[in-house]
Formats: C-alpha cells, structure tokens, sequence
C-alpha cells in the first residue's frame, strides 16, 4: 500500500495563487490606465494573449539558464509592443514595474485551495515550495489569506536554485525536518513539479486543472484540489 505521508510540500503559483486569473486582472487595470487602445492595440484579449506566449516563452529561457531574470523583466514588454509597432521604452518599463507591484496584491486562489489546506493541516505538515522573490511571493500569501496556512516557505531565491532542481526541494525537506519517503509535493507543472520532485525522491501530486496532456506517470494526478480529500 501507499506510504505514510506526514508532510506535504504545495507550489504556489497556478497551483493555490491563481496566476493567472490574477494577472488578467492586474493587466486589464493597466491596460486601461496607459492607454494601450489609443497607442495602437486593438482590444485587451489580443494584449494579454500575445504577453501570455511572450512571456511563457521567456520564463522557459529563463529556466533554461539561458537568460537572467533582468532580460525578462526588461524585455518582455518591449517585446509584446513590438507585434503592434510600438517602441515606447518609458511605457516598457512603467507598466513592467507597476505589474510587478500589483499582481501580487491579487487575491485569486484555485477553486478549493483554503478548504484542502484547512483539512489537510490537521493532520500533515503542511509547508510552501516556490521559484520566485521571497517579497513578492510574500505579498501574494498576505493579500490572498494564505499567510500563516505553512509551516515552512522555500522560495527558490533562498536557495539560490530554481524548480526542478533538486536542491530546492532537499532544502525545504529540511526546512521541514522531513524525510523524502514522508513528503509528498504537489504542483501544477509536469517538468518544474512533478520531475523535480520525484528526482528528489518524493511522490508526487500532478495538479492538472486544464487537463493538458500527461505522461501519466505521477504518483497521482488531480484536476482539482478537492480530489485531494479523497486521497489523503
Ligand atoms: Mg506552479
């Protein structure tokens, strides 16, 4: 039969703090505030698509050791206006610090997130692993009523290591005096998450809420957090 689990490690970002729900808000806000219609973009749909594949496609450089984080900061807005010709470095930079400030004061969380945390810390160790700014990830916990919910926070910064790599999660299994045969991690993403994870030697919870398509190969995969009431 399965393991004893007593500790169990969740991301944050798209798995309880919706990123994305949160970022179409804070965008649509800026959206309006600059002025992007009058400059040239057609509606706020094709903006926010077209930062959606910008962005992604910069986080997987960025993952990949193959940019550092001030490229994508600083180069993803000038990138998106381009598609529209705009070259406006000033309004680059302005509307990249002021989503970097408000996004994280969103409160969206994933269906079910504070319900599972409140049944499940009942009877586990319930603690944090994310890639991102310790202040900004803070900020997100406060403004969303997650704050306190954690044991133990491992951000990525701490560590000087991003997701999948394996040292993040041997730091927060520490963190949290756990060994790898009592942590079970759960997360959204199939190579930051689930492989990191298992590398580290712990089960893993693929959280796969748009049922995109899946090795299979997770200890157990959910599309919603709920399910987790059955399995633990
Ligand atoms: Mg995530």
């Amino acid at each position: 039969m399965g393991k004893t689990y007593k500790h169990i490690f969740f991301d944050l970002d798209h798995t309880l703090w919706d990123f994305a729900s949160n970022s179409r808000r804070t965008m649509a806000v800026l959206f309006n505030e600059f002025g992007l219609n009058r400059l040239g973009v057609p509606d706020f749909e094709a903006f926010m698509n077209h930062y959606e594949v910008v962005n992604d496609a910069l986080w997987a450089q960025y993952r990949a050791g193959e940019i550092d984080k001030p490229t994508l900061r600083n180069g993803r807005f000038p990138k998106v206006f381009e598609r529209w010709h705009i070259v406006d470095a000033e309004l680059s930079y302005e509307i990249n610090e002021r989503y970097l400030q408000d996004g994280p004061k969103q409160s969206g969380l994933m269906p079910n997130s504070i319900e599972i945390l409140e049944y499940l810390t009942e009877r586990y160790g319930i603690h944090l692993i994310t890639n991102g700014f310790k202040e900004v990830q803070a900020t997100k916990l406060r403004s969303s009523g997650l704050e306190g919910r954690f044991e133990t926070i491992t951000t990525s910064e701490e560590v000087g290591v991003l997701k999948p790599n394996v040292r993040v999660f041997e730091y927060a299994m520490k963190l949290a005096n756990s060994l790898p045969e009592h942590s079970i991690y759960v997360g959204d993403h199939y190579d930051t998450d689930v492989v990191g994870s298992r590398n580290a030697g712990i089960d893993q919870v693929f959280f796969n809420p748009h049922g995109n398509e899946s090795p299979g190969d997770a200890t157990f995969e959910i599309k919603d957090l709920g399910e987790m009431l059955t399995l633990f």
